[in-house]
């Protein structure tokens, strides 16, 4: 497995809709191996997610995992590793949350990004199976900023409240606590 460079904002892939990928191409195992290698990445980086376009590739595909303790996100609930192709993600309800959101691509910054609370994903596994299934809260804002990732669109788009950018440390500072409080009751309420 090899650790990929991870492109930061202002890279133009970033900025690209990545393509769906196809079943001979999912199958190959030049795109197993890059699935092996977002892994590792995203696992060496310590992210909770990482789109295929952060490592400079336009294939629809991204992996997202969270073990706890979680360096960068320790208040999020565990996710096991799932690994997204061709995902298509639709909105359940009208009901939305701020989360406070961070990016690999992104470095030293944080803010608030309003993503719906429960969402239906569709998607490929790399084993070629088909998956729909809800995700709510927390998790499900994961998955948002993953699917965004792969039509080109950055959590710093959605933040509409520039004053809630923040750097890491000011975060913690300033802003952690009663952001996790808010988390807390939502993961309370939703399960996630
Ligand atoms: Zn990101």
């Amino acid at each position: 497995m090899t650790i990929l460079p991870i492109l930061e904002i202002g890279h133009p892939v970033l900025r690209q809709r990545a393509r769906e990928v196809t079943p001979e191409e999912l199958a190959s195992p030049e795109f197993q191996r890059f699935v092996d290698d977002l892994i590792a990445t995203m696992r060496a980086a310590g992210g909770a997610g990482l789109a295929a376009n952060q490592v400079g590739d336009t294939r629809r595909v991204a992996v997202i995992e969270v073990t706890q303790p979680h360096l960068r996100y320790p208040y999020k609930p565990p996710i096991p590793l799932t690994v997204i192709i061709n995902p298509v993600l639709t909105a359940i309800g009208d009901e939305t949350f701020a989360i406070n959101e961070g990016c690999l691509s992104v470095p030293d910054l944080r803010g608030d990004v309003d993503r719906a609370v429960s969402v239906r994903v569709r998607w490929t596994d790399r084993d070629g199976v088909e998956h729909d299934e809800p995700r709510h809260g927390l998790t499900a804002g994961t998955f948002q900023h993953e699917v965004d990732h792969l039509d080109g669109i950055m959590f710093l788009d959605r933040v509409t409240d520039t004053t809630t950018l923040t750097t890491w440390s000011q975060f913690d500072e300033h802003r952690r606590e009663a952001f996790v409080a808010r988390a807390q009751a939502l993961v309370a309420r939703m399960g996630s």
